[in-house]
């Protein structure tokens, strides 16, 4: 019987050589393949040519390289591209049930979670360039236990975690499509800090001179808020950014918006914030969508100016994209000057994110809602 096939974006090269040493393989192959893979672009064995032929034949058989299939490609007038992935044998790689959900699990509740062995896993991921910048937006589940109001990707709940691998892979097939990546941020698909494992492993990739040799303050882990994962995530002591998604100054507002925010106060957020900051002395970012009529007044400007002001953080304010039968509207954009304009006056550094890829499916989550509407 053959072993099952193993991913490659799943090891570094100390266990690939041990890998590869345990197939009669020599060990010095391992740097050969990695070669072939992070600096090459090249995952088809039978391309890489310093190999020898039978080795090539049996990395084929025993290795996966890509798991990954692309099922759709966009590209924007301003060059965001845009990605969605099919990712084969959900269940076999894991459901929903991986070790960090679970950790999540014990105080928060897990949304619409689906065990669908029908539909292969879709996930998003985006390169947006901005001059020099190449930035990966990545996706850390499939679908999201957290469930927003306003966010396609979470209608439908959680299907399950991604494995660092998959995570990785998604840097790989970004960098085949529109140039080498230089900044990666997990704002797509599904709560990072959920899957906690497996996001700070694939962190850790990103970071290697082995692979993408990003340097970890390009790198952004991007939350709802879990406030025990956060300090874990602290504790780690990897000088990546932390944006913490807050989109409402005050409890009350933001658990009409945020179901986890049921469980998990803004205070909670700032006293996990100060920790993370003591600990790595990275300043935390905090991340709010605007939202016409709904958390984009004056008063929640001024509210959101304490909250940054305890937390020493800056704020990116996000003019939200529309998701076809969801409530909530992009907000003027005249509102969502006023707004930064007060933050300003409050002392506090905010900054408007631009939209990119408003002419293909701009909202995280969109393309793949779209994609299996259509089905
Ligand atoms: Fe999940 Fe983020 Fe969407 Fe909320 S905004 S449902 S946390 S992906």
């Amino acid at each position: 019987m053959p072993e099952p096939a193993t991913c490659f974006f799943d090891h570094d090269p100390a266990e690939l050589a041990t890998l590869f040493g345990g197939w009669g393989l020599p060990r010095y192959r391992a740097e050969q393949v990695r070669g072939w893979v992070y600096d090459k672009g090249v995952t088809d064995p039978h391309a890489m040519s310093n190999l020898p032929h039978r080795d090539r034949e049996l990395l084929a058989e025993r290795m996966r390289f890509t798991v990954g299939q692309i099922v759709r490609e966009q590209q924007a007038s301003d060059g965001t591209r845009k990605l969605l992935l099919a990712w084969p044998e959900a269940a076999a790689a894991g459901n929903a049930a991986g070790d960090a959900s679970q950790d999540a699990r014990t105080t928060l509740p897990v949304l619409g979670e689906r065990d669908d062995d029908d539909l292969p896993w879709h996930t998003e991921c985006v390169m947006i360039p901005a001059g020099d910048r190449r930035t990966a937006c990545i996706s850390s589940q499939v679908g999201c236990p957290v469930g927003c109001k306003f966010c396609a990707s979470g209608l439908g709940g959680l299907e399950g975690n991604l494995s660092a691998g998959r995570i990785v892979e998604q840097v790989w097939w970004l960098n085949q499509h529109g140039g080498r990546i230089t900044n990666v941020v997990f704002m797509g698909m599904g709560e990072p800090l959920a899957n906690f494992a497996a996001v700070t492993r694939a962190v850790r990739t990103l970071a290697a001179d082995w692979a993408f040799n990003l340097s970890a303050r390009r790198i952004t882990v991007s939350t709802v808020g879990l406030p025990a994962q956060i300090r874990r995530l602290a504790d780690l002591e990897l000088p990546i950014t932390l944006a913490v998604s807050l989109h409402a100054p005050n409890d009350e507002l933001r658990r009409t918006l945020i179901p986890w925010a049921d469980r998990v106060s803004v205070d909670q957020l700032i006293d996990a914030g100060r920790y993370y900051f003591h600990r790595t002395g990275r300043e935390v970012t905090l991340e709010y969508i605007l939202l016409g009529g709904v958390n984009d007044q004056a008063q929640h400007a001024r509210e959101l100016a304490r909250v940054a002001r305890r937390l020493r953080s800056n704020i990116n304010l996000i003019r939200y994209n529309e998701v076809a039968g969801l409530p909530f509207n992009r907000p003027r954009g005249d509102d969502v000057r006023a707004f930064q304009r007060v933050l300003r006056e409050a002392g506090v550094n905010a900054h408007i994110r631009a939209s990119r890829g408003r002419d293909i499916a701009a909202a995280c989550g969109q393309l793949r809602h779209e994609t299996r509407a259509a089905r």
